[in-house]
């Protein structure tokens, strides 16, 4: 029997259960149609897992120097079935939140594939929802006034590198290592490609990092990328920039995988227990019936309006889908506005120039806004201020005073253009310049904005007055 809601949402990644959340308090009556489990990329194979994983990396390392602090453990080893049951675990409780959160908020779920189909007997518009049950059960069919298309991304590769998930891999497979490999090859020095360098490394990896542009992370700040370069390096990670990898070279052995790449003019040969491919990420715009509907879909990606409408104005899509900046907290923000819009709320459109990124690697990195050379090629009268971690005492306390703040401000206005970091928990730290940014804040209004002591914030306090060449401790 055909169902009547106000809302489906397709897909119920992070991007669509906010969505749905977000429906139901505005009084929506709300479905989600999910293929996988509830949670999607972030919380299955993203953000969540990886980050614990990450984290058991930083405490192996941390274990291993405890001497250091006067911790004396001796024989410090890695138990790597209790990581991967630590990271299940904390994935499964998460999972089970958003599964309460969808019960509380009233929005049916259905666990099953859908498909967008054209007009029918259900509806004169395209948009009416075929659910094929996971269960096996009949197919269920959804009559909404609103869609949101939220279906994410998969793995890319590379032609000719097929991902076999045992030698040749994707962050799916890599997440769900049974065991760590000796050595690896990660082709992609890109946000993913650089967690996991850092992550097996700390774990005792041999890592092999090969990337085309001429840095790693090339979207950050050039000063940030040297520096993350430098002390990956310093941490044993053999980084090869400018290179392009020649995926027709790929050779399998029993237990080993070699590929060539072409650098500096020379094709250079790379050997190790597992290759990692992560290249960035292709949207699942396949099989979900976009051919039954009039959405535009521009080198892969859903086109759509500062509200994530498509072609087809009742029919939105948020996230992943729809390209652009391939984050969690993006796709959950995307699909608020999306449905306030629905809602007639009114909502603002994001401006993407105040979302915050984060690179989790250990040091981990952090961003907003514009890059120096961002800055100055929009030709803004450009001034810089840096202040190292090396001259805050919590960072000595930590033990990690790699690192710095660089804020870019605009000498003319006064305003912070960009603010950039590597360092200890510069992930946590990244949201008071977020919050700069939005408020339009000075260097000035930064710095006083009285950061306590010792904390690793008062790196962004000096680095503001940094600016004005005023710094205490630089
Ligand atoms: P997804 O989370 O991909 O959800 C889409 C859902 O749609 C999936 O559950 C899928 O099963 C479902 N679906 C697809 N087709 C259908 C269909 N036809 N019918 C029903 N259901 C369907 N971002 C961050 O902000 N911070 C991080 O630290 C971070 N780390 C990451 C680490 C890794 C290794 C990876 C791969 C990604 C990471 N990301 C991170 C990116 C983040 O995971 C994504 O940006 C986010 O998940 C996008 O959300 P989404 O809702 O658009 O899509």
């Amino acid at each position: 029997m055909a169902k009547e809601y106000d809302l489906v949402i397709l897909g119920g990644g992070t991007g669509g259960y906010v969505a749905a959340i977000r429906a139901s308090q505005l009084g929506l009556k709300t479905a989600i149609v999910e293929k996988g489990k509830l949670g999607g990329t972030c919380l299955h194979r993203g953000c969540i897992p990886s980050k614990a994983l990450l984290r058991s990396a930083e405490v192996y390392k941390t274990a291993k120097r405890g001497e250091e602090f006067g911790v004396v453990a001796r024989e410090v080893s890695l138990n790597f079935d209790r990581v991967q049951e630590r990271k299940n675990g904390i994935v499964e409780t998460l999972h089970k939140g958003v599964q309460h959160l969808m019960k509380q908020g009233k929005i049916d779920v259905y666990e099953g594939t859908g498909t967008i189909l054209g007009p029918s007997i259900f509806s004169p518009m395209p948009g009416t929802i075929s659910v094929e049950m996971k269960s096996g059960e009949e197919n269920e069919m959804l009559i909404p006034k609103n869609v949101i298309i939220a279906t994410g991304s998969r793995p890319r590769s590379l032609p000719g590198l097929d991902i076999d998930g045992e030698l040749v891999i994707s962050s799916d497979e890599a997440l769900e290592l049974k065991a760590l490999p000796n050595s690896i090859i990660i082709v992609g020095g890109g946000v993913i490609g650089i967690e996991w360098a850092s992550m097996l490394s700390d774990f005792g990896v041999e890592v092999t990092v090969i990337e085309y542009a001429d840095r790693i992370v090339p979207t950050e700040d050039k000063d940030i990328s040297k520096e993350i370069q430098r002390l990956m390096k310093k941490k044993g990670v053999n980084i090869v920039t400018g290179a392009k990898v020649l995926s027709e070279t790929l050779q399998k052995g029993n237990s080993s995988v070699t590929i060539s790449a072409e650098w500096n003019g020379e094709k250079k040969e790379f050997t190790a227990e597992k290759l990692l491919v992560s290249v960035g990420r292709a949207a699942n715009t396949e099989n979900i019936g976009l051919h039954n509907t009039e959405i535009v879909v521009e080198k892969g990606f859903i086109q759509v309006n500062e509200f994530y409408q498509t072609k087809e104005s009742h029919i939105y899509a948020i996230g992943d889908v729809i390209g652009g900046l391939q984050l969690a907290h993006v796709a959950s923000h995307e699909g608020i506005v999306a449905v306030e819009h629905i809602a007639g709320e009114n909502p603002s459109p994001i401006d993407y120039t105040l979302i915050s990124k984060c690179i989790y690697s250990n040091p981990e990195m952090a961003s907003v806004g514009l890059t120096e050379d961002e800055a100055n090629q929009k030709g803004y009268n450009v001034k810089v201020g840096k202040f190292s971690f090396r001259a805050i005492g919590k960072a000595l306390v930590y033990g990690e005073a790699d690192g710095f703040v660089k804020i870019i401000a605009d000498k003319d206005t006064n305003d912070v253009l960009g603010v950039h970091m590597i360092g200890p928990h510069v992930t946590d730290m990244i949201s008071e310049a977020g919050l700069a940014r939005v408020l339009d804040a000075t260097p000035w209004e930064i710095a006083h904005t009285i950061h306590p002591h010792p904390t690793l914030s008062e790196a962004i306090g000096e680095a503001a007055l940094a600016v004005d060449g005023k710094a205490i401790h630089g």
